[in-house]
């Protein structure tokens, strides 16, 4: 059923790129918003200020918009909930954590670092499970805090946690989860420097912004009971819940930067199309319940609900990324990939090697089905771009044989009589002089090939010497049967 009332956000604290990690919980949200016909907001929670970096979030708005997730409201975007940066709000946290204060669901601590760390190591000592405050300053009398107060003592404000209550909700994806309020904190609300903590600002967000849904990472589900406190302390409506499965690396541990890439910008460089990278991305963690594997955005909106979010962890198989990347790019039309190679070549040092369009759509057609970047259709067939230098050693040696020079000196002399050859006239050439020759055709077409392009595999050989064109065949015959002899000498 589609209702309009979906709002859901993605929330990240800036760190100076996106992760793929934060790119499948922007599309999951994105998606659910889409689906349901619903708002996407984006939010980003920039309280930490020890964390803070120069352009993280212009770096984030501009990773989020090529990969095509675009929001309705955001820092950029002007909507009825801003402004949407957390730390332009800050007087909205303080009024709510004086809410809490004055039902005595929260209060102020004053404890210095010193007795925190003496505390915590008490604790340690006494092997508890975790180091939780021991509720000193809940019970200072109304004066001690009023002096304190008036004497600008360092102090933070804290969540007053009930003991020995079980926390209870439902979450979309992993069901029905209890935590034991024992084993929550006095979690800091607003703390020293007068920010709030990503708890309090999360929270009241989420409930100003009438955020229906929250989807986010399993890491943040820890954090949930807490929120689920806030939400009770200030009477407000919980939102559904959904915890997205943890990305693993191939060995199955945390996905991590040590083992791989793990900023979007980083594949887009690296020449990743957008629509692969969401496809793939998309497929962390969720399927339609089929073996499809090939989805387009839309389709994606189509097919998507966060009931078939799997639990278990998904593993970043960069095989499968290639794979969908190959898959997206022959997709494209030849004109697509042409303006696309184009660019490529402007970056590249064939930057002057003046190809025409045709020819360029010539390289396209030939090499499709056998790349898996644009940029492959420079480098893995550059002899397009340039006469080959050297000659691969191996196929030399495999089908370089005695006669082999006088075989491909017979083939230009007959090349040579063409004018204007179809990829046609150079197979029936090529036919002809196998036969008057009496050897099979593969015993030109190796060491041909390997004379106009130094390489043992490629294209259909005809397309190959139809896109280099009859002059440059001829000149790469010659040259390669010389130097070819002289490295067998
Ligand atoms: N700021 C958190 C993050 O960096 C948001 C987590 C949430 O969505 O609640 O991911």
């Amino acid at each position: 059923m589609i209702n309009p009332q979906v709002r859901v956000r993605f929330a990240p604290s800036p760190t100076g790129y996106l992760h793929v990690g934060g790119l499948r919980t922007a599309l999951y949200n994105f998606l659910f918003a889409r689906k349901n016909n619903g708002k996407f907001v984006l939010r980003i929670e920039d309280t930490d200020r020890n964390r803070f970096v120069e352009g993280a979030v212009e770096n984030l708005i501009a990773a989020l918009k090529w990969a095509g997730l675009q929001y309705d409201e955001g820092p950029d975007i002007s909507g009825p909930y801003g402004p949407y940066m957390q730390s332009q709000r800050l007087e909205i946290y303080h009024k709510y954590a004086q809410e809490l204060i004055s039902q005595g669901k929260a209060y102020y601590c004053f404890c210095t670092p010193e007795r925190l760390e003496a505390l915590r190591e008490e604790q340690q000592r006494m092997k508890l499970p975790q180091a939780k405050y021991d509720k000193h300053c809940l019970h200072l009398s109304p004066k001690e805090i009023e002096e304190n107060l008036n004497r600008n003592i360092s102090k933070v404000i804290r969540l007053n946690v009930e003991p020995n209550k079980k926390i209870e909700f439902d979450d979309v994806i992993r069901e029905h989860v209890e935590f034991d309020s024992n084993n929550v904190d006095d979690q800091v609300l607003i703390k020293s420097d007068g920010y709030p903590t990503y708890h309090l600002a999360n929270v009241v967000d989420d409930h100003l912004m009438q955020i229906t849904h929250v989807i986010r990472g399993e890491e943040w589900l820890s954090s949930t009971p807490k929120h689920v406190l806030l939400y009770d302390a200030f009477g407000w409506e919980r939102p559904v819940f959904a915890h997205l499965p943890l990305l693993l690396n191939p060995d199955r541990s945390k996905l991590s930067k040590r083992q791989g890439d793990v900023a979007v910008e980083d594949y887009r460089d690296k020449g990743y199309l957008k629509e692969a990278l969401i496809n793939f991305v998309a497929l962390l963690g969720w399927n339609a319940g089929d073996d499809k594997e090939f989805y387009y955005i839309d389709e994606l909106i189509e097919k998507f609900s966060l009931e078939r979010v799997n639990k278990a962890g998904a593993v970043f198989d960069l095989q499968k990324l290639n794979w969908l990347n190959a898959e997206h790019l022959r997709k494209k039309t030849d004109d697509e990939i042409l303006e696309m190679l184009k660019k490529e070549i402007e970056n590249s040092e064939y930057k002057s090697a003046n190809l025409s369009d045709e020819k360029l759509l010539l390289i396209i057609q030939a090499m499709k089905e056998r790349v898996t970047f644009v940029r492959d259709f420079i480098y893995s067939c550059k002899y397009f771009f340039e006469a080959p230098t050297d000659y691969e050693q191996k196929a030399i040696e495999k089908n370089w044989k005695e006669d082999t020079s006088l075989h491909l000196l017979r083939l230009k002399d007959e090349f040579e009589k063409l004018t204007n050859p179809s990829k046609e006239d150079y197979e029936q050439v090529l036919t002809q002089v196998a036969e008057e020759l009496n050897v099979g055709k593969g015993k030109l077409i190796h060491p041909l090939r390997l004379a106009v392009s130094g390489q043992s595999t490629g294209p259909g050989m005809f397309d190959l010497l139809y896109i280099l064109g009859k002059d440059e065949v001829i000149k790469r015959i010659k040259t390669a049967i010389e130097k070819i002899k002289a490295l067998i000498k």
